[in-house]
């Protein structure tokens, strides 16, 4: 499938979006305004004003919902949590060349807030995944203890893992849970 490079952007956006959310050991990536702040300018996410407690709010319940996209057992599944993200944020398709890029759909409406623009966006990269038959590249790791969102987008759909590195290092992994049955003691 054709991935420009928009929908490229979106998908980082919307899997460290996913992966900001708090778990038992790891506090939450997006505590304040500042941080949704430093989100916002390091995802180059445009048109988007000053940012409030509201727009905080707002980002985590959306956030919350694209991890259930990304947990859907089926496209089916994970169509209908799309299509309720997107009529929700509403969209006003629209062909532009900001910054230098070549055309692309901007799908948030004029004036949407962070919350709506990443709900817009975010979701239709997502639903072209679903449109090509490819929904189940979306996926979190199967690595005990991380369980991270990310897109596989390896030609036989077959990483199982948010990084190689670290969480695909079965060993890393061996020591990681040693360590932490250690801590708990
Ligand atoms: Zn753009
Ligand atoms: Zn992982």
């Amino acid at each position: 499938m054709l991935i420009t490079h928009d929908t490229r952007c979106a998908l980082d956006t919307v899997v460290d979006l996913v992966n900001t959310a708090p778990e038992d050991d790891t506090p939450d990536g997006l505590p304040d305004v500042a941080a949704l702040e430093v989100f916002v300018r390091q995802h180059q996410v445009s048109e988007v004003g000053v940012l409030t407690e509201f727009d905080l709010a707002a980002v985590r319940k959306i956030r919350s919902r694209f991890a259930a996209v990304f947990a859907a057992p089926d496209a089916r599944g994970a169509a209908g949590l799309i299509n309720e993200l997107i009529a929700a944020a509403g969209t006003t398709p629209r062909l532009t060349d900001h910054d230098g890029y070549d055309w692309h759909v901007h799908y948030f409406a004029p004036g949407a807030s962070v919350a709506d623009h990443l709900a817009a966006d975010c979701g239709m990269a997502l639903a072209f995944f679903v449109v090509a038959g490819e929904q189940e590249r979306l996926r979190r790791c199967e690595a005990p203890d991380c369980r991270h969102a990310f897109v596989d987008l390896s030609r036989n759909r077959s990483r199982r893992y948010c990084d190689s590195r670290t969480c695909g290092n079965r060993l890393h992994v061996a020591a990681y849970r040693a360590r932490r049955k250690e801590a708990a003691g």
